[in-house]
């Protein structure tokens, strides 16, 4: 641990970020299980903010994990640190005004919570709802088939829980909702919570 650290006060203020852009900052918080659609959609809201001159970006799960976070596993603890430093990039980046998506399982109700009090900006659970079934046929990564055959340990849904949200601030049941029209409820939202206009 690092001591005699002390804050440097930036000069532009977060007003003046949002005046120039036009919009706040947010952390829109993408969590579902493996295949459930959160990289899918968050990079459709990326798209669709982008077209409306919004400044937005995606951390995503797959990634983070190639560079910032290859160190780590996806044992509990090391899922908890990466939770954590995803938090922290999200606040540096809502720090610059940006409308940031993360794309991670985020399984564990107590990180999401911990994701949400760090938070600097808003935060905006978005429960990416899609029965393990649907995720299990889908496989687009063919993570599910090697998880049952045991290849992957710790794999969510399989032989890891995941914990739904309570109150989410956008629940998305996939089932009933092709991409374009989640990503609509998603940009709603952000209109609702005077986040874009
Ligand atoms: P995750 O990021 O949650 O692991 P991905 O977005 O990588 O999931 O994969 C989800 C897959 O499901 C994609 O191939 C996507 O095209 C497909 N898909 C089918 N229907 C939907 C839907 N309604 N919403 C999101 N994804 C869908």
């Amino acid at each position: 641990m690092s001591t005699n650290i002390v804050w440097h006060q930036a000069s532009v203020s977060t007003a003046e970020r949002t005046a120039q852009k036009g919009h706040a900052s947010c952390v829109l918080w993408y969590t579902g299980l493996s295949g459930s659609g959160k990289s899918t959609i968050a990079n459709a809201v990326d798209r669709k903010l982008y077209e409306r001159g919004c400044h937005s970006y995606v951390l995503d799960g797959d990634n983070v994990r190639h560079g910032l976070n290859k160190d780590l596993g996806f044992d509990d603890v090391s899922r908890v640190e990466n939770i954590r430093r995803i938090t922290e990039v999200a606040n540096l980046m809502t720090d610059a005004g940006l409308i940031v998506g993360t794309a991670f399982i985020s399984p564990f109700l107590v990180d999401r919570e911990q994701a949400r009090q760090l938070a600097v900006a808003k935060f905006v659970e978005v429960f990416v709802d899609t029965p393990l079934g649907i995720c299990e046929q889908r496989d687009p990564k063919g993570l599910y088939k090697k998880a049952r055959a045991g290849d992957i340990p710790h794999f969510t849904g399989i032989s890891s829980p995941y914990e739904p949200p309570v109150m989410p601030e956008v629940h998305l049941r996939t089932a009933s909702l092709n991409v374009e029209e989640a990503a609509e409820q998603v940009i709603q939202a952000l209109i609702e919570k005077d986040i874009i206009s």
